[in-house]
């Protein structure tokens, strides 16, 4: 079986269909944004054939694990979880690599959260019982029915963790998978199935393809055996891949772009505030959920901005695999272009760069932590995701225009506040238009709150029960009143 060797951890460049490794004649490069001259793999290009015979076994895996009790699928997915856990050194070094996050970050917290996924779902699943209630003389019993194949496709950052938080819920309920990571960090993933072939998990229940996404990503989301499509990216990606689902009369969720508020009102703990919103710029700003529009009270707008000031100078910009460094590079090429266009284009519109505005090493693909006082709300810097590490600022006068600001672009992903008041807190969050809010806090999360965005930032919400609910074809049975048991 053919190996890459990335820097020290080998790793299978193809695709893992029925528990085998299966290439492809052609190949994509893959190349580490830490030195784009470093060529981490040929790694296989899929296409029409290989979505096929990844989706045939998964179809044919289907009957056998969906007939599975929960309990006997929770089993395979402890096995997994477990085997992640004792994995995660090697897991964090090839995504590293491969996408430039921070190793140490990876290592400590992002990785182990696939393992968190996989035995969070386990749980709830095993635990599953169905609803019930009376009404009408009649006893109402909802089952969740496994639903068939399920397509995964995902993005290139944090690839490993945003896929296991799709995949455990479809295995859990009941469904065979088949994922397709993105063509820019795809490693990391199939590391993922050497562990699902350890964990013992059956031939064609756990799937993946490389490749691109016009290519195989459309070959597979066009498959009519498919009956679940579970998708994040891009919201232009998200339109073609639910006009995909609509012909194929296949539920789909989208989660998409963000482009969050981050609301300081005067009431607030500036500092701490301050150096939440610096945080703002890790993962080099790649991060759907980041509050990337800072929105502060004009009344402390100033002592808002030397705080943060003070905590984004702390940013240390170098190669992702030294723990000193904070800052990391961006995925590729044509992405730090897109950033640096969009400030370029700010620049010669009249929004005021406050800090700044360049690339940092000519050598390299970092980009400096970018502050910008747009020259209006409609600025494409305030209505577009960038997805890099810029920030916008803004000043409001009182709470009408914080929320009115807040709710002004087509995304709906997050917000982020800071207020000392619960009551405001509360009144405010309940007028925002985003799929989370964190209040005082961000990327705090309950596996079993929904999650999705609002507007262009998504379709449907997974997390816990939710997700469970999507992957599943709710049944309902109702058996009239004096039918007996037995
Ligand atoms: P993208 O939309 O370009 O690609 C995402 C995935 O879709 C990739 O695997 C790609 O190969 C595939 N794809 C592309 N065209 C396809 C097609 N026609 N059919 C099927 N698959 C296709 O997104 P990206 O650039 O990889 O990721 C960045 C985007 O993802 C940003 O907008 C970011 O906000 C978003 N994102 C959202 C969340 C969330 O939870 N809401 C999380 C992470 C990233």
């Amino acid at each position: 079986m053919t190996r890459v060797d990335v820097d020290g951890v080998p790793v299978s460049p193809d695709h893992f269909i029925n528990n085998e490794r299966v290439s492809s004649v052609d190949t994509f490069e893959d190349r580490s944004p830490l030195d784009w001259s470093w060529k981490l793999a040929d790694v296989s290009r899929g296409g029409p054939r290989d979505a096929d015979l990844a989706v045939t076994a998964a179809e044919q895996a289907f009957p056998q694990w969906a007939a599975l009790s929960h309990e006997q699928r929770s089993e395979y997915l402890h096995r997994l979880a477990d085997l992640i856990d004792a994995h995660v050194t090697q897991i964090a070094h090839v995504e590293t690599r491969d996408m430039a996050m921070l190793e140490e970050s990876l290592r400590r917290r992002v990785i182990s959260r696939g393992a968190r996924n996989f035995r969070a779902y386990a749980e709830l699943a095993a635990h599953y019982q169905p609803r019930r209630w009376d009404s009408n003389g009649t006893s109402n019993v909802v089952l969740r029915q496994p639903a068939g194949p399920t397509v995964v496709i995902t993005p290139w950052n944090a690839p490993f963790m945003l896929s296991t938080w799709k995949c455990a819920p479809a295995l859990a309920a009941g469904n065979t998978v088949v994922l397709k990571p993105a063509e820019w960090s795809p490693l990391s993933c199939s590391l993922l199935m050497d562990l699902v072939l350890e964990a013992g998990f059956p031939p064609g229940v756990f799937n993946l393809v490389q490749g691109l996404g016009e290519e195989v990503g459309s070959a597979l989301v066009n498959d009519p055996r498919v009956r679940r499509i579970s998708f994040t990216g891009s919201p232009e990606t998200g339109r073609l891949i639910g006009e995909a689902a609509a012909r194929n009369l296949v539920p789909f969720t989208a989660e998409l772009g963000g482009k969050g508020p981050f609301l300081v009102f005067a009431d607030a703990d500036l500092e701490a505030a301050a150096e939440k919103a610096a945080v703002m710029y890790d993962d080099a700003g790649q991060v759907c959920l980041a509050g990337t529009r800072l929105l502060v009270d004009r009344q402390v707008a100033e002592e808002f901005t030397r705080h943060f000031r003070r905590a984004t100078d702390r940013h240390v910009l170098g190669d992702s695999r030294d723990p000193a460094t904070t800052l990391s590079p961006l995925i590729h090429p044509e992405h730090l272009e897109r950033v640096s266009g969009f400030v370029e284009r700010a620049r010669s519109r009249g929004d005021r760069i406050v800090f700044g505005g360049r690339t940092r090493r000519p050598d390299g693909l970092w980009y400096e932590p970018t502050l910008i006082e747009p020259a209006s709300n409609d600025s494409e810097v305030v209505q577009r995701e960038i997805f890099g590490p810029v920030l916008t600022l803004q000043t409001f006068d009182g709470e009408e225009e914080a929320v009115a600001l807040a709710n002004s672009t087509a995304y709906g992903l997050s917000a982020v506040v800071y207020t000392s008041s619960r009551t405001r807190a509360e009144r405010v969050g309940a007028r925002l238009r985003a799929g989370t809010i964190w209040v005082n806090c961000f990327l705090v999360r309950d596996l079993s709150a929904p999650f999705g965005g609002i507007g262009i930032s998504g379709i449907g919400r997974e997390g816990g029960d939710y997700a469970l609910d999507f992957y599943s074809d709710l049944t309902t049975l109702q058996i009239k009143e004096g039918t007996t048991h037995g």
